[in-house]
């Protein structure tokens, strides 16, 4: 009987893609598997990560993790703007699949909310959490089983919101969690106030890098932002040394996040955020192909009530302005959920 070309293609799809196949090809993607590893533990590999690790907690005795810079010793007990205690305040800890596409995969970002925050900002969706320290205290052992119970479960990253204040017991935890078998990228989730020189000592122990912009003009910052005058300068030096770091958004075969910057910015009201400042600098700094999540999500919390300019949602239109911003300065891996929602409303807009 004559097997033809059709029947092949039929017999493959019916069996599944490993007849497609060679045995040396799926070998070679087994292999590919499993010599990923997180940065963290190569840095392991050569020694260098409990050095990291005892560099990083002798900043809480005069503590400059952010650039708030207030020089408590937290190791005493005192505490700085943050109104963080030296162990880890945690929330919550759980699969979270409110992420982008590419870190939430199958079973979930392996999502650990840190209490207390450097930044405060007036329209915080977090405020509880982040402004009024609800959590409970643990030890890094503790925040390592956090970890390793994440892994269990499936998740794809080990996704840390809000880490700047607890870096050092992050890197703790972290090793703990690596001599239990922990083998997920470190996925930092940040508000993008971050020091260069704290930064530094990341480099070679996170994966994944998750800045958000916020603004663009000082004296916005200094407004929404408890002061902040700095943040836009601050977090865009810090966004490229990420960068410099990780490089692009990578992602393995199955789709899911592996290593690089993906950068989050959510549009305000009243272009209060800066956007087309934001992706004309996004455009000129960094590759055209910086993966870049343009937010639509913008909704009146806490103090925002207080503001007028930005005691609303913003409008369809003012989402559209800020994709088609993002569109003419050439950005070209911008977040499918923020597309999918730029066609909807342009579909709106056209019926
Ligand atoms: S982490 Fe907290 S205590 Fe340390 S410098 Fe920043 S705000 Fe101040």
């Amino acid at each position: 009987m004559k097997f033809t070309r059709r029947d092949f293609i039929r017999t493959s799809f019916l069996l599944g893609s490993s007849l497609l196949l060679s045995p040396k090809s799926l070998h070679a993607k087994q292999k590919k598997e499993e010599e990923w590893h997180p940065a963290y533990e190569k840095l392991e590999a050569e020694g260098k990560l409990a050095q990291r690790i005892k560099q990083a907690y002798d900043i809480f005795e005069n503590c400059q993790l952010c650039p708030r810079k207030c020089g408590v010793n937290r190791l005493k007990g005192e505490k700085g703007f943050c109104r963080a205690p030296v162990k880890p305040v945690i929330f919550s800890y759980h699969p979270h699949f409110g992420e982008e596409m590419s870190v939430v995969g199958e079973k979930g970002s392996g999502t650990i909310f840190f209490s207390n925050c450097n930044l405060r900002c007036v329209f915080c969706q977090n405020w509880p959490i982040a402004h009024e320290g609800k959590g409970k205290e643990v030890q890094d052992e503790d925040l390592a089983d956090m970890m390793l119970h994440l892994q269990k479960m499936g998740c794809h990253n080990i996704n840390l919101v809000t880490p700047t204040h607890v870096m050092p017991n992050i890197l703790n935890a972290t090793r703990i969690a690596l001599n239990k078998g922990l083998h997920l990228p470190l996925f930092y989730n940040t508000s993008g106030y971050e020091r260069l020189e704290i930064l530094k000592i990341l480099d070679g122990i996170v994966d994944i890098y998750k800045p958000d912009i916020k603004y663009m003009d000082a004296d916005k910052a200094a407004k929404y932002s408890a002061g902040a005058s700095d943040y836009p300068e601050v977090t865009k030096k810090a966004i490229l040394e990420m960068h410099r770091q990780v490089g692009i958004h990578k992602l393995n075969e199955q789709g899911i996040a592996i290593r690089g910057l993906m950068i989050r910015h959510l549009v305000m009201p009243n272009r209060v955020a800066g956007t087309e400042k934001f992706v004309k600098w996004v455009a000129e700094a960094l590759p055209n192909s910086t993966y870049v999540n343009i937010m639509a999500q913008y909704r009146v919390e806490y103090k925002a009530f207080d503001y007028p300019e930005i005691a609303r949602g913003i409008t369809a239109q003012e989402f559209l302005e800020a994709m088609e911003w993002a569109e003419q300065y050439g950005l070209t891996n911008l977040d499918p959920q923020s597309v999918a929602v730029r066609n909807f409303y342009r579909h709106r807009r056209s019926n």
